[in-house]
């Protein structure tokens, strides 16, 4: 037997690895199981090229509880250690690698310790939940095996062992305030979240089976007891699929693969994809994952971080903040990537050369997949805009290589259903929406029965009313504004129609100048003046009488500031100011011109005024009361 001290540049390392990582203690585990993994692929790849003449069989590696010694126990078959290789690997390199470790973050906190998770700190990660580590192992080379322990403290000893046969068992004696990981559930827990797709069986106890019913057995009885209950038989509990669809090649994967890896991923969600993008380089750097498009609702800060981060198979993390491009991580799936530099914080991640190659990669299936999709099945395309196109706008509006792409999917639905593309769109309304400018006028509603009456009035001008209800559409807008020549958007309760596509001809009032000066003092004095500005228009004497419109640009204006920036005013500056649209020539307005009494004058003016309101949906609470008040007395 030998003993030995470590040598300790700190004045003690362990107390520090059990200190420092404080919130992440857990990650212990992922480190042996990986250390575990390791070592079996490397066995399997030295007996593919010949190097070990051993058996590679089908190894697994196992995870045991033993509570009453309160012991963890993991154990691989894997290549192993020779005594010298414990020295080399376990007293020198990991350990000066632990302690370059420590030193490097032991002052780090917040953002910085989030990283240190991502980040193993090795074999000597063990220390973070053990006071004592044995390591049981022997090689695969023909060596007698090795066993060195280690109490926390820098010194250890080594001795030989008797195991026979090949691989490393790692027994962690769990120190007496980590006893959650005694806990079958706890261990449970994190094998699921750390381990589930790792590439060698693992191993968790054993689990009941059922096996299929023989040919000849009896019929369940009416009461559903079985008169001939199915056999069952113990089994190997396995807690991971060591082959999960990413690492397959698309070409080997059929729809219904991709839908049942996605309920693997989520086992609690019920809702199916929409579909899925499978992503596959390995130049210039290597990536591999699943994306799926779920159904989204309008809700976008609800959905983000669904998608799992990967390496090689073990689980990272859950926040891909930095590598996915924001719009992205609203989608659902898995990203597997040896090459992004998890050590590093998130600002410094962002401006990483291979990550922003990952972005703009991703971003760029991303879009192909979705032009794809709806050049082959438009039909289909346009069924699922609805629960798409939060994604397809927000990354628009964030990114640009993909807004350019998305002009040949991006889609504008109509109020009845029709969806065009902005091409498509231009051409069809180009006649009849270009207005004396020569500005091509596109027409929108937000809700279509709030704006009901507003659409209506569009409609029968023979324009083309779009449905965008986006929560950041406002954004977009400004956004395709800018980007497109000569075209504007104007929400169709924005302003008198009239007014939102302005034609040559000029509108002839039925009121001379007087009398339109007269009606203007009037409504102003008894119209509250810090709601609605009063504002006289000849219009066709069909058209309401009174209209409230809420122009363009404070309204664009007051969602873009709601929704996150873009907004030129302070916080909660906008007032909420109205127009007022009075038509002269319709025949209610002038008979308030011409009514004496100034009583029933007044009456008029708050009647048309509160249906006005009214179909704008501003007739509230006790205004609602009293207008339904007076109304009932009229009919009376
Ligand atoms: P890393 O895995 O990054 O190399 P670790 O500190 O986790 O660093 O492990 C240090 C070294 O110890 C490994 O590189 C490997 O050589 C050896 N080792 C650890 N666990 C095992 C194991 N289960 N089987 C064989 N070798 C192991
Ligand atoms: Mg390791």
């Amino acid at each position: 037997m030998s003993t030995g001290t470590i040598n300790v540049a700190v004045e003690n390392i362990f107390p520090l690895i059990k200190k420092f990582l404080y919130s992440d203690h857990e990650i212990f585990l992922r480190e042996l199981i990986s250390n575990a993994t390791d070592a079996t692929l490397k066995l399997k790849h030295l007996t593919n090229i010949g190097e070990a003449k051993v058996e590679y069989g089908k190894p697994i590696i196992e995870v045991k509880i033993d509570k009453e010694k309160k012991q963890l126990h993991i154990i691989d078959q894997g290549i192993g250690m020779t005594k010298e290789e414990v020295e080399k690997y376990i007293n020198e390199i990991a350990f000066s690698g632990a302690e370059e470790f420590i030193e490097k973050y032991k002052d780090k906190q917040g953002e910085e310790a989030g990283i240190i998770g991502h980040f193993g700190l090795g074999f000597y990660s063990a220390f973070m939940v053990a006071n004592k580590v044995e390591i049981i192992t022997k090689s695969y080379k023909d060596e007698p095996a090795a066993h060195w322990v280690c109490d926390g403290s820098p010194n250890y000893t080594l001795e030989e062992a008797d195991k026979t046969e090949r691989g490393t068992e790692i027994i962690l004696h769990i120190a007496d305030d980590e006893t959650e990981f005694l806990e079958k559930g706890k261990i449970t827990e994190l094998l699921t979240k750390y381990n589930k797709f790792m590439p060698i069986p693992i191993k968790f106890g054993m689990k009941t089976e059922t096996l299929p019913k023989p040919e000849d057995a009896k019929e369940d009885l009416p009461d559903g007891k079985a008169e001939d209950p199915a056999p069952t038989k113990e089994v190997d509990n396995i807690i991971n699929n060591p082959n999960p669809a990413w690492t397959k090649q698309p070409t080997d994967l059929k729809e219904e693969d991709y839908k049942s890896f996605y309920r693997e991923l989520y086992p609690m969600q019920f809702e199916e994809p929409l579909f899925n993008i499978h992503l596959n380089v390995d130049y210039p750097f290597n990536l591999t994952g699943i994306l799926y498009f779920p159904k989204m609702t309008n809700d976008m800060n609800m959905q983000k971080d669904k998608i799992q981060l990967y390496q090689n198979q073990v689980f990272v993390t859950d926040n891909v903040e930095g590598i996915v491009p924001e719009f992205l991580t609203m989608l659902r799936g898995v990203i597997d990537s040896p090459d992004i530099p998890l050590n590093v914080s998130r600002s410094y991640l962002q401006a990483d050369g291979a990550v922003k190659k990952i972005a703009s990669y991703i971003t760029r299936k991303v879009a192909d997949k979705l032009k794809s999709l709806f050049n082959d099945n438009r039909e289909d395309f346009e069924k699922k805009w609805d629960d798409i196109k939060i994604v397809i706008e927000y990354g628009m509006l964030t990114e640009d290589k993909f807004f350019e792409k998305a002009q040949q999917f991006m889609l504008f639905p109509t109020v009845d259903g029709s969806y065009f593309t902005f091409d498509e769109l231009k051409d069809k309304v180009a006649a009849a929406q270009t207005d004396k400018d020569d500005k091509l006028v596109l027409l929108y509603a937000s809700n279509k029965e709030e704006q009901h009456s507003y659409i209506e009035t569009a409609k029968e001008k023979g324009y083309e009313v779009l449905l965008l209800d986006s929560p950041i559409i406002s954004h977009l807008i400004q956004k395709l504004e800018s980007e497109k020549e000569n075209v504007t958007f104007a929400r169709v309760d924005g302003d008198h129609i009239d007014n939102l596509i302005k034609k040559d001809e000029a509108a002839i009032s039925k009121l001379s100048e007087e009398e339109q000066e007269t009606l203007k003092t009037f409504l102003t004095e008894t119209i509250p003046a810090d709601k609605f500005t009063v504002q006289l228009e000849a219009m066709d004497s069909n058209a309401n009488a009174f209209t409230i419109t809420e122009p363009e640009f404070m309204r664009r204006m007051k969602e873009m500031q709601q929704t996150g920036g873009g907004g030129m005013f302070g916080m909660g500056g906008f007032p909420e100011m109205y127009n007022l649209i009075v038509n002269t020539n319709n025949e209610l307005v002038g008979e308030i011109l011409n009514t004496k009494t100034a009583k029933k004058k007044e009456r008029l003016v708050t009647q048309a005024l509160d249906l006005a309101k009214l179909s704008k949906g501003l007739l509230k609470g006790e205004e609602m009361t009293k207008f339904i008040k007076r109304s009932y007395d009229m009919i009376k």
